[in-house]
């Protein structure tokens, strides 16, 4: 493993996550236009990172968008008719409310926070009716839990159907093959497991799907991907690009790829071990009330939701912890004060967030006492 990708961070949101020197000082380069040969060589620079980030032949596009504008990319440019969305947290939530707002016939197949859909869920809710999509979250950020998206687009190609995956804290912490997992579309942000400052977002489509696109009526204009596949090929952007986030990208990417994306993963596992089994301790020192609200066998290795007991809040122990010098996060939505999150994902060591447990630890003993 790279030593110099490891940051010393003590920044364990889910989201942002902490973003190492080396990449915050990129972004003060001297700017460049975003029509010319400079630019167009960034751009390509980063396509082979990216395609092995993302396990893709296909191009990636980059939005200078937050992730959620590709989530509405998504919807927007998927084959006309219903959508089903699976809901299983506040993230795969929105996914539904986008597609509302971009006027689809959306029916949900909601499962518990904390849960996620089987895949005979997924094919009893394909055969009640006729869809055009399908939207999933990969790693529910809000809960901790991990979907197969692989066995749900295989579902949803059966039912006539494309998937499209919002992976924002899967790709890069995660495991996915776009490719061979045959997934229609995905997306990632970029300040969650690729570490970098918020602001950009990527996505990587089937050719089928873009050509699709093409006939889809009232796909909008910012986040049309047939824009972004036809600017794409001459290694440009739709519309003025950010373009010191871009020189972060550059300097990122292709550190992630050094690493490998097997022994990212599997640095995201250990670390996602770790945290559960730092649980397993604080129930059998404080009791039942503690838990990861994630099912075990269906938990993502980026991020923990963590149960508290009712005798204090999340924010409680979100504050006591920043006083010692970290950050780990609230809960969120309706969980917001009943679990904390850490986010484990990008570039920490797994001894790094033994010393942000440790932390944790303390100040639990002292609200749980
Ligand atoms: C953070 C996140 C989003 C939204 O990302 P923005 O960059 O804030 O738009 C969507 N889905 C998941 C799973 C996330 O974790």
């Amino acid at each position: 493993m790279t030593a110099s990708l490891l940051t010393q961070g003590t920044f364990f949101f889910p989201g942002p996550t902490e973003v190492r020197t080396e990449v915050l000082a990129a972004m003060a380069r001297p700017l460049i236009p975003h029509r010319g040969k400079a630019f167009e060589a960034l751009y390509a620079g980063l396509q082979g990172p990216l395609q092995t980030i993302f396990f893709t032949k296909r191009p990636v596009y980059v939005s200078s968008s937050s992730a959620t504008g590709l989530m509405e990319a998504g919807v927007r440019c998927a084959p006309e008719g219903r959508v089903l969305s699976i809901v299983n947290g506040a993230f795969s939530a929105r996914f539904a409310a986008i597609a509302k707002a971009c006027g689809r016939e959306t029916d949900v197949l909601e499962v518990p926070y904390g849960e996620i859909a089987t895949l005979d869920m997924v094919k009893d809710a394909l055969a009640k009716q006729r869809y055009a999509a399908v939207t999933v979250a990969h790693s529910e950020t809000s809960t901790g839990a991990l979907h197969d998206v692989r066995g749900i687009a295989a579902l949803a190609h059966d039912a006539g159907a494309v998937a499209l995956v919002d992976s924002v804290t899967g790709i890069g912490g995660a495991e996915l093959r776009f490719d061979e997992w045959e997934l229609d579309y995905a997306l990632t942000g970029s300040q969650k497991a690729l570490a970098l400052p918020p602001g950009l977002a990527f996505a990587a489509a089937t050719p089928a799907f873009i050509d699709a696109a093409k006939s889809t009526a009232r796909r909008g204009l910012y986040f049309d991907l047939v824009e972004f596949d036809a600017y794409g090929a001459k290694n440009q952007t739709p519309n003025t690009p950010a373009i010191n986030l871009f020189y972060a990208a550059a300097e990122q990417l292709p550190a992630i790829v050094a690493e490998g994306m097997e022994a990212r993963w599997a640095r995201h596992r250990r670390m996602a071990e770790l945290t559960y089994a730092w649980v397993d301790d604080l129930r059998a020192k404080h009791g039942d009330a503690f838990g990861v609200l994630a099912r075990a066998g269906a938990r993502t290795p980026t991020v923990t939701s963590i149960t508290i007991p009712t005798t204090f809040t999340a924010s409680t122990l979100v504050k006591g912890v920043a006083e010692r010098g970290f950050t780990i996060g609230n809960g969120y939505g309706k969980n917001r004060e009943t679990t904390f999150r850490i986010g484990h994902m990008g570039d920490h060591s797994p001894d790094r967030l033994v010393e942000c447990l440790s932390v944790c630890s303390e100040v639990i003993r002292e609200l749980a006492a």
